[in-house]
């Protein structure tokens, strides 16, 4: 079996989407198996090989040369830009999401960080939702500012009058999360996509909660997609991850401009399109900008050459072989999983001291109109419910069940349990968390592969411990 895509280009593997060689009409559960990868190149390995090695050689002075300027195409340099196991990795997930480019990150975190910096330095601005993952809101709202980049937060973000408004000559990107963790409010990624294409802006989408097996931004408009890998793409909480998925389609080139309050047009992103050294060949008077060098695929050219490259968060060839691994089971994990935590959000639902259950598959959730046009195969595995009483009823709660596992963590195959208030969202103040959907009594779920029998009797116990019998 040998679904490959590797396209390289500018030295770094910019693997075209499989589909460019040999995966057309092949299914996503083939492709999170096969993608990317020939063993074939490999001495016949049919598990991905771990390619722990920090360097490689070069081979001739010539060649050398080349490979450093990003002209020797498949060549590698150095393992902190790239490495042929995080490479299948790359092209699997470029595959699965319907990407052109795609490039890996030792976290989330770093993916979106690097990801919002190669978009928004050189003077943007960002428009973000007010429901994030709460290291993403502390990076906006406290770190991006402390830079010199604009932040502006929405409440509704998929209003299109409120989006347009917020959408100014400087602004780079808009920033949401296509499932909000943990209330599961559902962004409308189409309704996004035409408001800011229409300014020749890109749109910047977190699908780490409904991995690509449930939803596919890329084919609702997004242009960039960023996961945290740790959660469900991995699915065994054991590596941390991130990847940024490029779809290429937005013209980041000189066709795409602004107007300055003094009257004149320049690029939109003028990070993109001025010259930069390392990818020129200045001896022979060869001055190239990312657009010149990489077309639309300027974006992840940038995010590999200068944010993954100089910030140093390359994912360690371990972990991406771990995530390789997980992303195997992901349609059979997530059909499992998913209808779980419909059946729990119902039994939940009906419990006499839950106040209110946060889950879009439920047909009284505000998004459910949404989640049936556009998420067929359910909206996941997170959850999340509110108590009756005050914090000693969810402390009673958590402390008292014994196979949901009390971590911050989500998309593993076990079982999870948190208080987001004092936990995962705690960088929120407390008019911030209410705003996110989040109330001192609010517990999430993160539904794994256990019986769902089991599952329940051990929320049952919570309910015991916290009311009585
Ligand atoms: C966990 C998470 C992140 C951060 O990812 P790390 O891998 O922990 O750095 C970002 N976004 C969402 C939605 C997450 O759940």
């Amino acid at each position: 079996m040998s679904i490959t895509s590797q396209n390289t280009e500018n030295g770094r593997n910019t693997q075209d989407a499989p589909g460019a060689a040999g995966t057309d009409g092949v299914g996503f559960d083939t492709r999170s198996l096969h993608a990317g990868y020939d063993p074939t190149g490999h001495l016949d390995a049919t598990s991905v090989p771990i390619y722990a090695t920090a360097a490689y050689d070069l081979h001739t002075a010539e060649r050398g040369s080349r490979t450093a300027n990003g002209k020797e195409p498949g060549a590698h340099l150095y393992s902190r830009a790239s490495n042929p196991t995080s490479d299948v990795l790359e092209a699997r997930l470029a595959s699965l999401d319907g990407g052109k480019a795609a490039v890996a990150f030792a976290s989330g975190m770093a993916a979106i960080a690097a990801t919002i910096l190669t978009l928004a330095d050189n003077g943007g601005r960002i428009v973000a939702a007010n429901a994030l993952y709460g290291g993403t809101f502390d990076f906006i709202t406290n770190i991006l500012p402390a830079l010199g980049i604009g932040v502006d937060i929405i409440d509704r973000i998929d209003d299109p009058a409120s989006l347009e408004a917020a959408i100014g000559p400087d602004t780079r990107l808009v920033f949401v999360e296509s499932v909000s963790n943990p209330t599961t409010r559902i962004a409308d990624i189409d309704a996004i996509s035409r408001v800011a294409h229409a300014h020749g802006v890109a749109v910047v989408v977190d699908n780490t909660l409904p991995t690509p097996y449930l939803y596919r931004p890329i084919e609702h408009g997004a242009d960039i997609v960023v996961y945290s890998t740790t959660k469900g793409i991995n699915g065994h909480g054991n590596a941390l991850g991130g990847a940024v998925i490029d779809a290429a389609d937005l013209d980041y080139g000189p066709a795409n401009t602004v107007t300055r309050p003094d009257g004149t047009d320049a690029p939109r992103y003028p990070q993109l399109n001025s010259p930069v050294h390392n990818i020129s060949d200045e001896a022979h008077g060869i001055r190239r900008s990312f657009v010149d060098a990489a077309g639309t695929k300027a974006f992840s050219q940038r995010l590999r050459l200068k944010y993954l490259r100089l910030l140093g968060a390359a994912p360690a060839p371990f972990e991406t072989y771990l995530t390789l691994q997980g992303l195997e089971t992901l349609g059979v994990r997530l059909d499992r999983e998913t209808a779980t935590t419909q059946r729990i959000a119902r039994f939940l639902e009906k419990h006499p001291h839950v106040i209110n259950v946060a889950y879009a598959g439920l047909p009284d959730s505000p998004d459910h109109a949404l989640a049936q046009r556009d998420y067929p195969r359910g909206v996941g595995t997170v959850l999340a419910f509110t108590l009756e009483g005050g914090i000693e009823q969810s402390n009673a709660f958590i402390d008292a069940t014994r196979i949901f596992t009390y971590l911050t963590n989500i998309g593993a195959s076990a079982s999870l349990i948190v208080d987001p208030a004092r936990t995962t969202h705690r960088e929120f103040t407390e008019a911030q968390q209410r705003a996110a959907g989040i109330e001192p009594t609010t517990i999430r779920l993160s539904i794994g592969l256990e019986d769902p029998d089991d599952l329940i009797a051990d929320l049952e116990r919570g309910f015991t411990a916290a009311y009585g019998a």
